[in-house]
């Protein structure tokens, strides 16, 4: 294939420096709508103490983090006794009917069914009641007030508990709502989503359903995302758009949470018969769940955007008919500006034919016109690929050199510095992008290049509209700007303004769109996913193309030295670029080292069997870290001897016998009815515990059977040597009553019970970690495990 003919009319208008003119405006539009992008995913500015009483102030919910995030408070710890004091004493200065729900309640979706079997907590929701004047039903506001064992939660979730209280507290102030607003402060989220589950199943407030708000983080900072909704989300999608002040959100999200391992409260509500928005904040990944997500680490401004949003949205639901709020479809919505764009699901599939067909039409405009030939723009389509795969390979292979420079990397949700990171890998796809278009434009030609970008943003449409139907706007409506642009180029003058504000407006549109998950993507899915959002800049970057074309002299205009002078200056943005990639990373490494106040996390617990004496230090790091690695020297399955804690493979060592008992277990009845047996047990904690598990060995009895505080709970066929199993979060004192009914083999049943404490002060052998060195945030970091096998 050679170069697309150029017509001897339009060599003889090049005027380069008009078209470098040109060039620097449309870049200049360009990133004047990139910034109008990021302010509109700014948050707000934080009102003080001192704000009108009908609005929401950070500055006031803030004394509320404070206060409940004063200490790590699990569930059914005695520092989560008293944060639930202090709800239930703010709530009901307020004038609300407030009440404790005090139950047993199983988890909600398949969270912890990983941990050894059926699960249950211990739970005591904080519930309180504004009744409305002429209720058509019920807006519930929910987040969770219990914290992890290994951090205050300061983020997640005292920010969402505090937040609802300022809402309660300026909702209170004016004239009651029509519907009745329901405040639930939920326990034991980090645990199993047990209090939502137990208040969304149980409660009689949630018999009818209603609307449910769940605020949430995941991070410290960042703006608050609408990041899920229940089904048929039209309707509420409308409100979202209207009712709140700062409406990011977008039908993409959606997608993404579904395919990640996560869960929240919401959960529980979307097993029921509730419809809702699920919000939460989610940059600042790195001190999640750790002991680092302390009050000061909550930004002000994030606590601002969810009150704003979620007071809006109780008063326009407050307000609202909730009567049908549930549409016959999803609606695919985006962010645009500080606005939100919306339009019926059922549009997806039509639109992204239509912009198909569209950048179908171009490229045989283009033929016609003698801009392509059929050979280029097949070659333009084929060979757009290259950037496509090579610049998500490439963010691929920069994170694992960085993490090979600096492992603790692997521990953490995302460093705690990514900027420099993210914009390498911004860099780095420019680069690919710059350098693949430099080698091309020559001899496959602008146009026939800019066809196969916008022929893959149509492909890519039409594939998510049929599978990932609410991210499919990202690339259709770039893709259809793009042709109507190219339309437009055609259809006016070469060497007129109008081609360049054609291609600068769809370039306009590709920003507005592309630029927003290119930014939320690096937060939602960390630096070691940062290649999906290389992908999703890539894609930007092929709608931007014809903009960059500008850069370079117009194809076929020059010859000889003046060729030569201006290939050399093609190439300058893609060495620019990939300069700053190199420049970025090493910035990233030498700014977000690991000290004290940002210490390298590490796992590690302790897990006894206090029948043989037998103990070991165990961690989840698969690469330890030098810290935990002086604890562990060997990998071990610890599903036989711990089946409470899973089964999968984790790192050991050797460690002596604490002085620590295990769970006591007590025989209360034994009947036998032909070849049945019922065993009725209580098992008791010996000292103050996170958790208690029960497993029996299946060799020795197979389960019909078993309930757990009187509740039923599914006996399902689980692997290994502990076929079936419960475990309890936060056991009362007293413990738990269980009743197996079990067919038994010739000898005596074979039951093992395990308890957790959290904390590792005192395990002899245990070297407090220095500075520098933290606590990686999750469930099961600072466990204490100790268990025995009673044959019954
Ligand atoms: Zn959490």
């Amino acid at each position: 294939m050679g170069a697309p003919p150029t017509r001897p009319a339009d060599r003889a208008l090049t005027k380069p420096r008009r078209r470098l003119t040109s060039a620097v405006a449309a870049l200049i539009a360009l990133l004047a709508v990139g910034a109008g992008v990021l302010v509109g995913l700014s948050t707000p500015a934080p009102a003080p103490a001192d704000a009108p009483e009908r609005e929401f102030s950070a500055a006031r919910a803030y004394r509320n983090v404070e206060v409940i995030a004063a200490e790590p408070h699990v569930a059914g710890s005695a520092a989560n006794d008293r944060v639930r004091e202090h709800l239930v004493a703010t709530l009901r200065g307020l004038g609300l009917q407030t009440e404790v729900q005090d139950a047993v309640a199983p988890e909600a979706g398949q969270l912890s069914g990983a941990a050894g079997g059926a699960t249950l907590a211990r739970v005591r929701n904080v519930v309180a009641r504004l009744p409305g004047t002429d209720p058509t039903g019920k807006v519930f506001l929910v987040s969770h007030y219990d914290s992890v064992q290994t951090g205050p939660g300061g983020n997640d979730d005292a920010a969402g508990t505090a937040t609802i209280l300022e809402v309660a507290r300026a909702l209170t102030t004016g004239p009651r709502p029509r519907n009745d607003i329901v405040f639930v402060l939920t326990d034991a989220e980090e645990a199993c989503l047990c209090g939502a589950a137990g208040f969304a199943g149980d409660h009689p407030l949630a018999r009818d359903g209603g609307v449910v708000l769940n605020l949430e983080a995941r991070g410290s900072t960042g703006p608050v995302i609408m990041f899920e909704t229940s089904r048929n989300n039209a309707k509420l999608v409308e409100v979202f758009g209207k009712a709140a002040p700062h409406p990011v959100g977008t039908s993409f999200a959606v997608e993404i949470y579904r395919a990640l391992p996560n869960d929240t409260d919401f959960t529980a509500f979307l097993d029921r018969k509730f419809v809702g928005l699920n919000s939460a904040y989610i940059d600042g990944g790195a001190i999640y769940h750790t002991p680092l997500d302390v009050p000061a680490r909550v930004d002000r401004g994030s606590l601002q955007m969810h009150g704003d949003n979620a007071l809006g949205l109780a008063r326009e639901f407050g307000r609202t008919d909730l009567g049908d709020l549930r549409a016959g479809h999803d609606d695919t919505y985006f962010p645009v500006l500080g606005g939100l764009v919306r339009y019926p699901g059922w549009l997806t599939l039509p639109l992204a034919v239509a912009a198909l067909l569209a950048v179908g039409a171009l490229g045989w405009l283009l033929r016609r016109r003698g801009r392509a030939t059929a050979g280029t723009l097949a070659a333009g389509f084929g060979l757009t690929l290259l950037p496509v795969v090579v610049a998500p390979l490439g963010a691929w292979l920069l994170w694992a050199a960085i993490t090979t420079i600096r492992p603790g990397y692997t521990e953490l949700l995302d460093p705690y510095r990514p900027v420099w990171y993210r914009l390498a890998v911004v860099a780095l796809s420019a680069a690919v992008l710059f350098c693949w278009y430099a080698l091309l434009r020559r001899r496959i030609g602008p146009a026939a290049l800019a066809f196969g970008g916008l022929a893959w943003l149509a492909v890519f449409g039409v594939l998510l509209a049929v599978a990932v139907p609410g991210g499919a706007y990202l690339t259709t409506l770039p893709a259809l700007a793009g042709a109507l642009a190219g339309f437009a180029a055609l259809a006016t003058r070469r060497d007129g303004p109008w081609p360049v504000v054609a291609v600068t407006l769809a370039a306009a549109v590709a920003v507005v769109i592309l630029l927003p998950p290119v930014v939320l993507l690096f937060p939602a899915l960390g630096m070691g996913m940062g290649a999906v959002a290389a992908l999703v800049a890539v894609l930007l970057g092929l709608a931007v193309l014809p903009v960059v074309d500008l850069l370079h002299p117009r194809a076929g205009g020059q010859r000889g030295l003046l060729a030569l002078r201006a290939r050399r200056l093609g190439a300058l943005p893609a060495a620019a670029a990939a300069l700053a990639a190199v420049v970025l990373a090493g910035v990233g490494l030498a700014v977000d080292r690991f000290d004290a106040a940002h210490p390298v996390p590490t796992h590690l617990m302790y897990a006894l069997d206090a029948g043989t004496g037998k103990a070991a230090w165990l961690t989840r790091e698969e690469k330890p870290q030098p810290w935990t690695d002086g604890y562990v020297d060997r990998s071990i399955a610890v599903a036989d001897d711990f089946p409470g804690l899973g089964n999968s493979e984790m790192r050991a060592g050797p460690a002596a016998a604490a002085p620590v008992p295990a769970p006591k277990l007590d025989l209360l009845s034994d009947t036998r009815t032909g070849d049945q047996r019922v065993l009725r047990l209580r098992v008791t904690p010996q000292r103050q515990v996170r958790l208690l598990t029960l497993h029996v060995d299946t060799s020795t009895a197979t389960v019909r059977s078993a309930s757990v505080a009187g509740r039923d709970v599914p006996v399902e066929p689980g692997g290994g040597k502990w076929g079936f199993g419960i475990v309890f979060h936060a056991p009362p004192p007293e413990g738990v009553e269980v009743t197996l009914t079990l067919v038994p083999g010739a000898g005596a049943v074979s039951v093992r019970a395990m308890d957790a404490s959290d904390g590792l002060s005192g395990v002899p052998g245990f070297r407090e970690r220095p500075e520098g060195v933290g606590v990686v945030g999750s469930h099961s970091s600072e466990m204490l495990a100790v268990a025995r096998t009673y044959p019954l």
